[in-house]
């Protein structure tokens, strides 16, 4: 005969909550909405413009944008390496990627790469009043 009489101890609660917080206070940083952009994967290092596929890297991985490839004649300002690869995994990010609309009261969210697109047809821009 087997008792079964187990006794389920669960008070395991051993939280161990690391903190890290990494403090980027000190750059100079424009508030903007969508906590995804807020991460500046999605920015160009070199003019800080959003990114746009195609993205351009050199073979230390540093990124450009296809404007900045062009305006340093494909070489990388960080290292000054040919930028002759494309970086296909941002480029798939930002494929996938949406942002909530910019635009206060708008709660529709676009895909990354038709946010002007959404902004120039969203009901919630302010348009210059062309009666003005
Ligand atoms: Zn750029
Ligand atoms: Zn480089
Ligand atoms: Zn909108």
């Amino acid at each position: 005969m087997e008792g079964c009489s187990e006794d389920e101890n669960g008070s395991n609660n051993s939280i161990t909550q690391k903190r890290q917080r990494t403090s980027t206070e000190s750059e100079e940083k424009k508030k903007r909405t969508g906590t995804l952009l807020d991460l500046d994967a999605t920015d160009c290092p070199v003019c800080f413009d959003s990114l746009t596929i195609p993205i351009f890297q050199c073979e230390n991985g540093h990124i450009a944008c296809s404007t900045c490839c062009g305006k340093l004649s494909q070489k990388c300002a960080t290292c000054s390496l040919p930028t002759l690869s494309r970086n296909r995994a941002l480029e798939r990010i930002l494929e996938l990627l949406t942002v909530p609309c910019p635009n206060a009261g708008c709660s529709q969210t676009v895909p990354y790469a038709e946010t002007s697109t959404h902004v120039n047809h969203c009901a919630y821009t302010h348009r210059p009043c062309p009666f003005s």
